[in-house]
């Protein structure tokens, strides 16, 4: 079942649920797609874009990573489940997946990130098998959809930021030979050890946000759209 939260669908799972189902598709028992990780900042844009909205309610699985998202459907009357950050969504699935020696190909960042990631992620994970990467600062989809479809991984991590990323996902789903996508931001930065998450304390008061804001300043312009979604989540409650 799906919870909207201002126009966004996620879907109302815990975090295992969302990993047994992910890894599912990886294993193609079931058709899927993608995979997004919306926080407000997106589900903000997703008001003005029929596009992006329709790219991210197609999608495999809605997993809500924001706390914003958790406060928002609590409001609204609907609360999820649970927060499912994407890093340890796909920190888990990665996990599973090396148990059966799936692929996966690391799609993003600049280039030499998705490269150092592979490494890490290798050592963290003996016997998932990395079967290819790719920086995402590109002009032509052409030659990169063909890079992947020649590695015909098992998962595809798309990390072009967000909503660069579900745009991308969506447009290219159909020509893609993989059996899942997920659409994870800097997860590569964070796996290559370029970025620190903020510490688990921090994690587990849901103010990753926060910890991330004071090491990357230059985020306010976009976390500036944060007050704006309460305030669209508050008045959408009292109108019932
Ligand atoms: N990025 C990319 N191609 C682009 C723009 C950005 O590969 O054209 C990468 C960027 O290098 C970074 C990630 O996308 O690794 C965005 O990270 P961020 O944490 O800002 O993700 P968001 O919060 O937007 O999901």
């Amino acid at each position: 079942m799906r919870i909207d939260v201002l126009g966004v669908g996620f879907d109302n799972i815990t975090a295992d649920e969302a990993v047994s189902a992910a890894y599912s598709a990886v294993c193609g028992e079931t058709p899927s797609g993608y995979v997004v990780t919306p926080n407000p900042e997106i589900i903000w844009l997703c008001r003005d874009d029929d596009r992006l909205r329709a790219a991210i309610n197609d999608a495999f699985l809605v997993l809500p990573d924001g706390i914003g998202v958790i406060y928002g459907a609590k409001i609204l009357g609907t609360p999820l489940k649970a927060r499912i950050p994407g890093i340890d969504f796909i920190s888990a699935l990665l996990a599973r997946m090396a148990e059966s020696g799936k692929s996966v190909f690391l799609f993003g960042s600049k280039p030499g990130v998705a490269e150092a990631a592979a490494e890490n992620i290798a050592a963290a994970h003996p016997g998932i098998v990395i079967s290819g990467t790719c920086d995402g600062y590109f002009t032509d989809d052409g030659p990169i959809i063909q890079k992947i479809n020649d590695a015909s991984p098992d998962l595809l991590l798309v990390c072009l930021g967000a909503p660069k990323q579900e745009l991308w996902m969506a447009e290219n789903v159909s020509k893609l030979n993989v059996r899942l996508m997920a659409g994870l931001g800097g997860s590569l930065d964070v796996f290559a050890g370029n970025v620190k998450r903020a510490p688990k304390a921090w994690q587990r008061l849901g103010l990753e946000w926060l910890y991330r804001l004071i090491k990357e300043p230059r985020r306010i312009k976009r976390m500036i759209k944060l007050p704006l979604f309460v305030l669209a989540v508050i008045m959408k409650r009292i109108r019932g």
